[in-house]
């Protein structure tokens, strides 16, 4: 399908699709844009079904670090990047060096960073060709991996949600049902057990699950059965889409909060929510904390109090959310892209 007769194209400014058959790189980077700053985002490595289905993604993540810098007050424009998983053995030094090459021939209108299957020593092997990277692990401003601080907003964010919808303090005593527990999705699970609420974990990867049980005496439930858990919290945590038209029927909780990108598969699922009375915190708000985390290094100085100071900030927006959804007696993720549009001019 060409891009711009595309389902998820938005009026994205730019689409560069990057290919080196010597390392097996494939790679689409999508600028949706850059009208508050240059466009940055992460880059995911995944195995997707298909290129239409690498395209899908690109184009939704791109336009979501549109809002989510919007919505964070970052002079920053929102892009993303996605590569194609090589099958088989492939070596990822080549590979990141490859890409590398390429972010750098965007002359700094993208600026990538970590997500979904890359880690901070692939940065630094995109850094080898580029500035145009941050999420390092070494350097002046090095703000090493975004992870921690995500899960410290998306853990702020799931606790103003408790305030609004259950009019409780803290999560003490609650059950949080976490849909992977990966880098963000882990240190969730710490702030959720420290502040006394029990877990209820899935994940594919069994190491983490079995970690997950003997620290932080988690239940492990199947991929699948995840949904239906009786818990007050559902904390979408691995890839979009997690709410969806199969999904949302067997959710017995009272609050959507999590970490993962695009939670919605459709904007209409957040109507549905709201009519369930569930309470939707919108992602790109609430997991805002790694592009802070990265918005501080880019700047050229990592300022530990500044990204504390725009941690308050995102919860304060996402209770400003809450109280106008509720105001307008409408959902809360779309009065966050109102929101958003505005920040961004695209009202
Ligand atoms: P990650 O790859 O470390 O973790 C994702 C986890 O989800 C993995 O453990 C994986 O095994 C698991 N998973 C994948 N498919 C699953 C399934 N069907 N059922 C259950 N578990 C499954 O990635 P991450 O960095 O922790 O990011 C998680 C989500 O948060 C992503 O959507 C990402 O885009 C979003 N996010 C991450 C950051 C960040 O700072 N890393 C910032 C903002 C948003």
């Amino acid at each position: 399908m060409f891009v711009f007769d595309h389902p998820s194209f938005d009026d994205h400014e730019g689409v560069h699709a990057f290919a080196d058959p010597a390392s097996g790189l494939k790679a689409i980077v999508a600028i949706h844009s850059t009208a508050r700053g240059p466009a940055s985002g992460g880059c995911r490595l995944w195995s997707y079904v298909s290129e239409d289905a690498a395209i899908d993604d690109v184009l939704r993540l791109s336009k979501g670090m549109s809002y989510k810098n919007a919505m964070a007050n970052l002079d920053l424009g929102g892009g993303k990047a996605v590569i194609i998983k090589p099958e088989g053995e492939f070596n990822r030094t080549a590979l990141f060096t490859a890409f590398g090459k390429f972010i750098d021939q965007l002359g700094g209108r993208y600026i990538t960073a970590e997500d979904v299957g890359v880690s901070p020593a692939d940065m630094e092997i995109i850094h080898a060709q580029t500035p145009y990277v941050a999420g390092l692990n070494s350097g002046e401003a090095a703000s090493g991996d975004p992870s921690p601080i995500t899960a410290e907003g998306v853990y702020r964010g799931m606790r103003a949600a408790v305030q609004h919808r259950l009019g409780r303090d803290g999560l003490n005593g609650l059950t949080v049902a976490v849909q992977g527990i990966g880098h963000v999705g882990y240190a969730l699970c710490e702030h959720v057990h420290k502040a006394g609420a029990r877990l209820i974990v899935t994940d594919i990867n069994t190491e983490a699950l079995q970690k997950a049980r003997d620290e932080l005496g988690a239940v492990i439930v199947a991929p699948n059965d995840i949904y239906r858990q009786q818990a007050d919290i559902f904390a979408p945590c691995a890839l979009g889409r997690a709410i969806n038209p199969d999904t949302l029927p067997q959710l017995k909780v009272k609050i959507v909060a999590g970490a993962a990108n695009n939670q919605l598969s459709t904007p209409e699922m957040g109507a549905a929510l709201h009519r369930n009375n569930i309470l939707f915190a919108p992602d790109y708000v609430i997991n805002a904390g790694g592009i802070i985390n990265i918005a501080s290094e880019i700047s050229g100085t990592y300022d530990p109090a500044w990204v504390a100071s725009k941690l308050d900030e995102l919860e304060a927006t996402t209770r400003d959310v809450f109280a106008k959804a509720e105001r307008a007696k409408r959902p809360t993720n779309e009065i966050a892209d109102d929101m958003a549009r505005q920040r961004l001019g695209r009202a």
